[in-house]
């Protein structure tokens, strides 16, 4: 008997908090590659559930900035800010197994628990675990985490272990002002849109237990997890809104992704055989799939 395998799926899902940037388009393309170098799906995610955060514009620029760059997504856009309904009934599953308490706890209190080292988070004390705080209270909702070891296999970075309550303590899955946590959101989507391997950026390697103990509290499967280096300035800091990084223009598209490949780990023989038998920014990443090997990425 022959099964068939696996399909892949991948995706990229931006929040919409600014223009992309270089940094943005590495992760990207990263994503894009691998997911066409396997013959697989690509999505698009618009991650603006945080409604606090949205810039305005953002939306629109990124996806025509993808445009212009020659990302082609497959099926319909996602986007987190209308999906509310879809994670309160995941949040309903988590309250009915009991995993979930009010907590209405400050950032000054917050900031008197002790310090992660690896990630600089605080851990959560547990202080409003046993309380019982009513709903009519501004809270925020955390979900209870046990003495439990989480280990996941980065394609890139190897093998991570964590102590779930011990590293990261009971953590935030609806936030106060009602709208879903980056976790919660990204675990159910995820799920829900069937990735098969998240490719993106390092930033978020210490936050992937997190998820990974969410997909086992609501029964999902886990995908494969890849990670790749962030892009730094030349102060050593992630290019990002608040390091101030410079948006990518479409002028700039083709040298811009000629860096990008470059970063990714395409040797220059090989950039220049894409570029020379490439009529446009979509052939470019067509043809460079063909080449790509996320293992080659620059660390
Ligand atoms: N929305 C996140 C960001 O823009 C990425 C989340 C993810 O890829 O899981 O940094």
């Amino acid at each position: 008997m022959t099964t068939t395998p696996e399909k892949y799926i991948g995706r990229f899902a931006p929040s919409p908090t600014g223009k992309l940037h270089f940094g943005s388009l590495v992760t990207a393309l990263a994503s894009y590659l691998r997911a066409r170098s396997k013959g697989g799906k690509w999505f698009l995610r618009i991650e603006d559930v945080d409604t606090t955060r949205i810039e305005k514009g953002a939306i629109h620029s990124i996806l025509t900035t993808l445009e212009d760059y020659g990302f082609q997504w497959d099926d319909e856009i996602i986007f987190q800010s209308k999906r509310s309904d879809i994670y309160q009934d995941y949040l309903g599953i988590l309250k009915t197994k009991n995993l979930i308490f009010n907590c209405i706890c400050t950032r000054r209190e917050i900031s008197k628990n002790k310090k992660n080292t690896l990630s600089g988070e605080y851990v959560y004390g547990g202080k409003c675990r046993e309380l019982h705080n009513p709903s009519r209270l501004k809270h925020a909702k955390r979900i209870k985490t046990f003495e439990e070891r989480i280990t996941f296999h980065d394609l890139l970075r190897g093998k991570l272990r964590q102590n779930i309550a011990e590293d990261v303590g009971d953590f935030i899955v609806w936030r106060s002002e009602n709208f879903a946590s980056y976790q919660l959101a990204v675990v159910i989507d995820d799920h829900l849109q069937g990735i098969t391997e998240v490719v993106r950026g390092s930033d978020l390697y210490l936050q992937t237990p997190r998820q990974i103990y969410l997909q086992k509290c609501l029964n999902f499967m886990t995908p494969i997890y890849a990670h790749i280096p962030v892009v730094l300035n030349e102060f050593g800091q992630k290019l990002s809104k608040q390091t101030k990084a410079n948006p990518i223009l479409k002028e700039n598209a083709r040298d811009n992704l000629i860096s990008a490949l470059n970063y990714l780990g395409f040797d220059y023989g090989t950039q220049n055989k894409i570029i020379e038998i490439s009529r446009n920014n979509n052939e470019i990443l067509e043809n460079a799939a063909r080449y790509f090997n996320l293992k080659n990425t620059k660390f």
